[in-house]
């Protein structure tokens, strides 16, 4: 039998979601990309949202997402592997060229115009084969034009788990406008910049649908990252700002294509996927494989060294 494709997005072969807390431990800046609001103390704010009475600070998904896919992107084209650079009309699937080979489709074409015509012609199975077969791993798993993010990342709050707010601070520092150009101080030279002052907890959760084992390691990858200070989260890193931990870090896994077989993490994808054993890791919490605090790194790790052997694997199926 042939394996399911793990883009496909007509069957459910496992969720998994990372939980946990995201604290600055620097300054962290996340502006608004607005003008501030009249009458504002602040000429850079930090982005808010108004939740019950009060403004909070927070982390957009959105923010989140981008910062996963460029480091996706980085890492594995450090490794070797071909990537685009999944802005519209750069992907994979507005860009690639294919030479398709199926019967009654033969010959050259863009991605997008192969997966378009055999979709005409009902053939949806197949329209995903090439997009399989043809875009790269970022484009699989954070998705291009049509084809759907296999992973969600919700807005981080400064909000326990029983929803109620957290500790936060707001603080601002004076910056002096250097005119670029010149190299004088600009005409409007002081200006003020809006931060949330360390030991800020934020709340994240990042869902995933049918990722195998080795692109959860990536992922994991960049979750070690960003506890580890390799990679900061948003603006002024150059100044020392978005220095963060991860703190009471959760993965459940709820595993629909191996029920039987409690504590492994199957393959989803033959000959580059590999399965895990988890069963020193893992705990069973309302039907859902359930990872905490240290057993959750130590997954992690394990997850770390799939992705290191599939990169390797694809990058050398491609040759
Ligand atoms: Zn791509």
């Amino acid at each position: 039998m042939k394996s399911t494709l793990w883009t496909s997005s007509s069957i459910i072969l496992r969720e998994a979601i990372f939980r946990g807390y995201i604290e600055n431990i620097s300054p962290l800046r996340i502006g608004t990309g607005r003008e501030p609001p009249l009458g504002s103390r602040v000429d850079l704010a930090v982005i808010r949202i108004k939740y019950g009475e009060s403004d909070i600070p927070y982390i957009p998904g959105s923010s989140l997402k981008g910062l996963f896919r460029c480091y996706a992107g980085r890492i594995a084209s450090s490794l070797g592997l071909d990537i685009c650079s999944g802005l519209s009309k750069e992907n994979c699937i507005e860009t690639k060229k294919v030479i398709c080979r199926r019967e009654g489709y033969e010959g050259e074409y863009i991605l997008k115009n192969l997966i378009d015509r055999l979709l005409r012609d009902k053939k949806s199975s197949e329209a995903m084969e090439e997009l399989f077969k043809n875009a790269c791993i970022l484009c699989k798993i954070f998705g291009a034009m049509s084809y759907k993010s296999k992973v969600i990342f919700s807005d981080a709050y400064p909000i326990d788990d029983n929803g109620k707010i957290l500790s936060f601070k707001f603080g601002s520092r004076t910056g002096i406008a250097i005119n670029r150009r010149t190299g004088a101080v600009a005409e409007r030279a002081l200006y003020e910049v809006e931060y949330v002052e360390p030991g800020c907890k934020f709340k994240f959760e990042i869902m995933c649908s049918n990722l195998p084992n080795y692109v959860l390691g990536l992922l994991g990858l960049i979750i070690h990252m960003i506890n580890n200070g390799e990679i900061r989260v948003g603006g002024f890193t150059s100044r020392g700002y978005g220095l963060v931990k991860i703190n009471d870090l959760r993965i459940y896994v709820k595993d629909f294509a191996l029920k039987e077989k409690k504590g492994i993490l199957p393959s989803l994808e033959d000959g580059i996927d590999e399965s895990i054993d988890v069963s020193d890791l893992v705990e069973i919490r309302d039907d859902l494989l359930y990872f905490h605090d240290d057993k959750a790194w130590s997954l992690i790790n394990r997850l770390e060294g799939v992705w290191y052997n599939a990169a390797n694997k694809i990058k050398s199926s491609k040759k």
